[in-house]
């Protein structure tokens, strides 16, 4: 018999600082009955180190369909299964969406132990007091969808938070440069709760230069915050306008059409008023 509640635990693991560990994630790794992992090698390292010995199965991005279904049938049995990632949170930029999912359609718990992730911990220090951001996690790595994201990061004046490889971060760079222009801040934090964890806000020339002095500099993970591009969101045209209201025109009464264009536009309604008037008129 189980000695937790028969359910899945989405447990959270450091993202280098194995003391990071929570107290709530150690007490559910050594009673769970069986612990899914990304990676079982990594996983066992983990486990060795706090001197846990559990049985473990290996769930990731390549077979998480097909092994959903084994660890169900382990839950429904009314045994319980903790899912850890190879570091950090499950399920952000992470395996273990599908798997969650899958309880969901059969009504069996979840239970999340929260710990540590990239992001917040990146986003806790970046100094920044702006609380509304949009996590990217990982862009394309493809150059030309690449580029294309990253400029619509630039058109929605968002605050973005990426993760981003070592093998790619130069011209990850290299591409905000061109984008956003070398003068924009962003801040970078590599490493984290490791030796060499770096935490730097500074333009983007400052940090390009920072990295490219020693090639030590390009090591390791990185998150990449960008903060807002500051332009104004894109202008509607007016004619844009003109057509929204020569449709529901025909539907509504005057008043009820410049109130859903202009709020739908988020234009002033006195304005869209003014337009509509003409075009009636003309
Ligand atoms: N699930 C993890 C989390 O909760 O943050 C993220 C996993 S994702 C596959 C790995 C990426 O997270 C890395 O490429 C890097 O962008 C970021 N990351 C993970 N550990 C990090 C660390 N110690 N310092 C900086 N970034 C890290």
């Amino acid at each position: 018999m189980s000695k937790l509640e028969s359910a899945l635990y989405i447990v959270a693991t450091p993202i280098g600082n194995l003391s990071d560990i929570t107290l709530r994630a150690l007490e559910t790794l050594k009673n769970v009955d069986i612990i899914a992992c990304e990676d079982t090698r990594n996983t066992q390292a983990l486990l060795n180190h706090f001197q846990i010995s559990k049985k473990l199965i290996s769930l990731h991005q390549h077979n998480e369909n097909q092994k959903k279904d084994l660890i169900l049938s382990f839950v429904k049995e009314g045994k319980s299964v903790a899912y850890v990632s190879d570091a950090g949170t499950p399920c952000i930029s992470d395996p273990g969406a599908l798997l969650v999912n899958s309880f969901y359609e059969k009504n069996l718990k979840v239970i999340p132990i929260p710990g540590v992730s990239a992001i917040t911990t990146a986003f806790s220090v970046s100094g920044i007091l702006d609380n509304q951001f949009k996590f990217f996690g990982f862009l394309s790595n493809q150059k030309k969808k690449l580029k294309e994201e990253l400029q619509a990061i630039f058109e929605s004046n968002n605050l973005a938070i990426l993760y981003e490889s070592p093998h790619r971060i130069i011209e990850f760079l290299e591409n905000i440069k061109v984008i956003f222009g070398s003068n924009h801040q962003i801040v970078i934090a590599r490493e984290l709760t490791k030796m060499f964890e770096t935490i730097k806000r500074d333009t983007v020339d400052n940090i390009l230069s920072y990295i490219n002095e020693n090639s030590n500099h390009k090591k390791g993970e990185f998150v990449v915050i960008i903060l807002p591009s500051g332009i104004a969101p894109k202008k509607v045209k007016e004619n844009d306008l003109k057509n929204a209201l020569l449709i529901t025109q025909d539907y509504l009464p005057t008043s009820q059409s410049v109130k859903l264009i202009s709020t739908l536009f988020k234009k002033n309604k006195k304005e869209v008023y003014n337009l509509a008037i003409k075009k009636k008129n003309d």
